[in-house]
């Protein structure tokens, strides 16, 4: 197993379900956390709390989709640790809307927080992540990155190119030692879900530690053997169906 103490993540999303799993599960393991973006702040600050009970946790409230803020966001958290040694791209935005009312404002908030954010946060954190030893960027993409759902047509439109992008990303770069990963949930019991499957209810939905695991495995088995995407279903899915 790596040992993950000291090592720098990056997290988007921070405030969310995923998000706040994760970066608690990574406290615990004595990574120094940096939740970066939120665009509630009470939310952000109680993962901030849940965090700092295991280790250094820095939260920078803001908006992912502002290219200054991500800029200033980088900044910030390499003058505090020093350098990013993890990326974890999370922060995602849902919808629930027939095709042809989404307007062009709709368009544009989804493409960017699900995939131009990700894009642009990773050309910003990759210098740093160049110098890591352990350097790892992990997507947090979703089963409709392999199928149309319906009423989620930008939705899905986002998180097939957030795929598509984190494959190029991984053939680019692993000469460099650096790691990409894309996980692929299914329905996973956050607030996101009740926006997006209303008919879902709690039951046998997969829960945001359970994913919060899968990043640790991945940043914990850094050997010769590399899974590149997984793809996460709920239990009361039938499996291999998207
Ligand atoms: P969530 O709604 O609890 O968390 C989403 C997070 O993104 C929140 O913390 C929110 O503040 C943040 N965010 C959204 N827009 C932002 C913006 N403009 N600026 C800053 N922060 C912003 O949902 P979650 O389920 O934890 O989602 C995490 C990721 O998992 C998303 O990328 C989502 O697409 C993906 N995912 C979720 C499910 C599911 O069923 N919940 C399934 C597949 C994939």
């Amino acid at each position: 197993m790596n040992n993950l103490s000291g090592k720098v993540v990056v997290l988007t999303g921070g405030g969310g379900g995923i998000g706040r799993a994760t970066a608690e599960l990574l406290a615990k393991q004595g990574m120094k956390i940096v939740l970066l973006g939120g665009n509630n702040q009470e939310k952000l600050q109680q993962t901030q709390e849940v965090a700092a009970q295991y280790s250094d946790c820095l939260a920078i409230p803001g908006n992912l989709t502002d290219m200054g803020f991500l800029k200033q966001g980088i900044e910030t958290a390499t003058a505090r640790f020093k350098g990013v040694d993890v990326l974890i791209n999370n922060a995602g935005v849902a919808q629930n809307q027939p095709f042809e009312e989404i307007s062009p404002d709709d368009f544009e908030r989804i493409m960017a927080i699900n995939f131009r954010v990700p894009f642009f946060l990773t050309q910003l954190a990759l210098p740093y992540l160049k110098r890591s030893e352990q350097a790892t960027i992990i997507n947090v993409a979703s089963v409709v990155s392999h199928a149309g759902y319906p009423m989620q047509s930008v939705y899905t439109a986002s998180k097939h190119a957030l795929l598509g992008w984190s494959k190029s990303l991984g053939a680019e770069y692993y000469k460099e030692n650096i790691r990409v990963h894309a996980i692929s949930p299914g329905g996973v019991y956050t607030d996101m879900v009740k926006i997006s499957r209303p008919d879902l209810t709690a039951d046998g939905m997969i829960m945001p530690e359970e994913i919060a695991n899968i990043v640790l495995f991945f940043l914990a088995n850094r050997g010769n053997a590399v899974v590149d995407e997984i793809m996460v279903h709920r239990v009361n899915k039938q499996p291999f169906l998207v």
